[in-house]
């Protein structure tokens, strides 16, 4: 993916004002997959509070992921509460990329932030390696990060001695640069308190 453009002055259906890419931002939540962000993201040139993740403004309307070459993902508005991405396991509230599936009932589902992961990851929390993304579906695994047991698609270190392995919701954290605000997880509201995202 090349960088993301400075300014969005059409970004139907995501938003109806045009966007600027803006830098040294406060932590946020963001208005279209609600999901945490900081440092660098799009504001509205006209609705005060209203900020969207990169991916989530400029990420293109129909993807495909290297995972799944035979299927089209189409970006979403809007999800019911009770659907959950595919890759992290956490529940969609926004923006979203579906695809369905030949012969499946259930089409496949994945927050923005998600979908975007690189498949070749250089990592703020190993530095050592770079680490790369893996989905192996059914059994769970120990996150060297959180030391939760986790399902779906995670981060690996192949070198044999790290044993690194990390779940894709501590990934996203530390890439959106959350930890050094002092944010631990992208469920901690209480964080933002006062700060008005509910549009
Ligand atoms: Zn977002
Ligand atoms: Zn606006
Ligand atoms: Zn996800
Ligand atoms: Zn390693
Ligand atoms: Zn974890």
């Amino acid at each position: 993916m090349a960088a993301y453009p400075k300014i969005i002055s059409n970004c139907t259906p995501r938003h109806k004002h045009p966007l600027s890419l803006c830098e040294g931002l406060a932590p946020y939540k963001c208005n279209g997959c609600k999901e945490y962000g900081a440092n660098i993201g799009y504001r509205c040139n006209f609705c005060p509070n209203f900020t969207l993740h990169e991916v989530c403004g400029a990420y293109p309307d129909s993807y495909v992921h290297p995972f799944y070459p035979t299927l089209e993902f189409r970006f979403r508005k809007k999800t019911c509460m009770s659907h959950e991405c595919d890759a992290c396991g956490e529940v969609l509230k926004g923006f979203m990329y579906q695809s369905p599936r030949p012969n499946l009932l259930k089409p496949l589902r994945l927050h923005p932030l998600c979908i975007a992961l690189p498949t070749s990851l250089n990592y703020s929390a190993h530095e050592e390696h770079p680490v790369q993304l893996i989905m192996e579906t059914g059994g769970t695994f120990s996150c060297s990060r959180c030391n939760e047991n986790k399902s779906g698609w995670s981060y690996r270190c192949d070198e044999m001695a790290c044993r690194l392995r990390v779940d894709l919701v501590c990934v996203k954290v530390d890439i959106n640069g959350l930890p050094e605000h002092g944010i631990a997880s992208m469920k901690y509201d209480r964080w933002l308190l006062g700060n008005c995202c509910c549009t």
